[in-house]
């Protein structure tokens, strides 16, 4: 090409920051843990719901709370023509599903209503590996049951779905944040601990201090991190019923025979969670991060308006799973199934081949043809990189015998047969294959 007719257009960019173009093998294996999902969501008797990639915002505000990082630092509001909308991209599942749940009646079906979704969340993180600002989750909502089972029966889902993903050794870290009786008690504890090292607080702990001690918990600075370690733990100052409760859920979970180990710092980023909080990791590796998260909100849909409704939800970080499976080494091969490449030379060979190519898509073989390539061996060669089991071969030679070559791309074993013969050939061709 002349130098002056290359590169007439500058490159548009690249995908916007914290985003990313999911292809190829990495969006397979999406499809088959979203297959696996939601097969499994089939299993446990959940009603798929999908709600909207935005909602009000103060949904998001009450709910996941003004003074969390997801609400405050991290959530996208929404702008049209230069003016503010009341709007936000989600930056979790919950506060839309408890919105429908609200919405259309659903406190008047039979209780509890057992709902999945799978959806993408917007947060604005600094991004890195394991955060992005556009994810994918899969979440799990139970709505009108107080029953310590609920939340055990969650987190065997949880467990379950990670383990049939691939997951060697998932495992559940497991604590309480009290409810509206004891919660108070414990924040005043929290408040004279953190007090005394007031003028060490990062300035965002500064100010929960006073009404969010809670928050400084999770706090990823660093220092703050260091002076939470010693504060006084809320399971230690758990109410009678949130003691009773908890315990509940613990003997629940032994008999379900879901690995957890119990956790007492575990903070959850969101405002709205009551008593049970838990996260999904893929081992007791110190280090990494969540796969999931999830926990009981007993106040979530009177919150929003709605009557008072026991509930509890998860929801699992779909490109943190793949990561982990990619990285882990787990069996992730996901390879595309092409089960006959046709190779076609000639005309006539080409009115046969097409004739033939409905015939096996409409049969669910999955056929490929490289249209583009004339040569016999540059389109064997496509047939090999596109990783076909057979080759059906159509020569002109062939095509004015009213036959076809079929070849064995693994053994390059050939036989030439009557071209109406040969579907019926690959079919038990392919199937003694799938069955060895
Ligand atoms: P959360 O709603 O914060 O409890 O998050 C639930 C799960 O979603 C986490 O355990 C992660 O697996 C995943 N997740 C949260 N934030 C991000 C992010 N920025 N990028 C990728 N995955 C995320």
């Amino acid at each position: 090409m002349a130098d002056n007719q290359s590169h007439t257009h500058e490159l548009i960019g690249s995908a916007p920051r914290g985003t990313r173009d999911l292809y190829g093998a990495t969006l397979l294996l999406r499809h088959r843990l979203l297959n696996l999902f939601w097969n499994q969501a089939e299993q446990f008797g959940l009603i798929p719901i999908q709600t909207p990639s935005f909602e009000q915002k103060v949904l998001f505000l009450k709910g996941v709370g003004e003074e969390t990082d997801i609400v405050q630092k991290e959530m996208y509001d929404l702008t049209s023509h230069g003016e503010e909308l009341d709007l936000a991209l989600r930056p979790e599942g919950t506060a839309g599903v408890v919105r429908a749940y609200i919405e259309h009646g659903m406190a008047s079906w039979p209780q509890p209503v057992r709902l999945a979704y799978a959806g993408t969340m917007f947060r604005h993180e600094r991004p890195q590996r394991g955060r992005y600002r556009e994810l994918s989750q899969v979440g799990v909502e139970i709505l009108g049951s107080s029953n310590p089972s609920s939340e055990a029966t969650v987190m065997f889902f949880m467990w379950l779905f990670a383990k049939r993903a691939g997951i060697l050794e998932p495992m559940i870290k497991l604590g309480s944040t009290g409810d509206a009786e004891c919660r108070p008690k414990y924040e005043k504890k929290l408040q004279h601990y953190f007090r005394e090292f007031a003028g060490e607080l990062c300035s965002d702990c500064t100010r929960r201090l006073e009404n969010r001690p809670m928050r400084i918990l999770d706090c990823k600075n660093p220092r703050c991190q260091k002076i939470a370690e010693k504060a006084p733990s809320v399971l230690d100052n758990l109410c009678k019923n949130c003691e009773q409760h908890f315990k509940e859920v613990i003997e629940a979970a032994d008999l379900l025979a879901v690995p957890y180990e119990i956790d007492a710092r575990l903070a959850r980023g969101l405002d709205y969670y009551t008593r049970t909080v838990f996260e999904l990791f893929h081992s007791s590796a110190k280090e990494a991060l969540a796969l999931g998260g999830g926990g009981r909100y007993d106040g979530l849909v009177e919150l929003y308006g709605g009557q008072k409704t026991p509930a509890i939800g998860m929801a699992i970080g779909i490109d943190r799973l793949e990561e982990a499976l990619q990285s882990g080494g787990a069996a992730t091969e996901t390879k595309q199934r092409i089960d006959v490449f046709l190779v076609i030379v000639g005309e006539l060979a080409k009115q046969k081949a097409l004739q033939l190519y409905t015939i096996l898509i409409q049969e669910d073989l999955s056929v490929v043809m490289a249209p583009d390539k004339e040569s016999l061996r540059s389109q064997l060669k496509a047939a090999d990189q596109a990783g076909a089991s057979q080759a059906v071969i159509i020569g002109q030679q062939e095509a004015n015998g009213g036959q076809a070559i079929v070849r064995d791309m693994e053994t390059g074993k050939q036989e030439t047969m009557d071209l109406l013969a040969v579907p019926e050939y690959l079919h038990a061709r392919l199937g003694h294959i799938s069955a060895e």
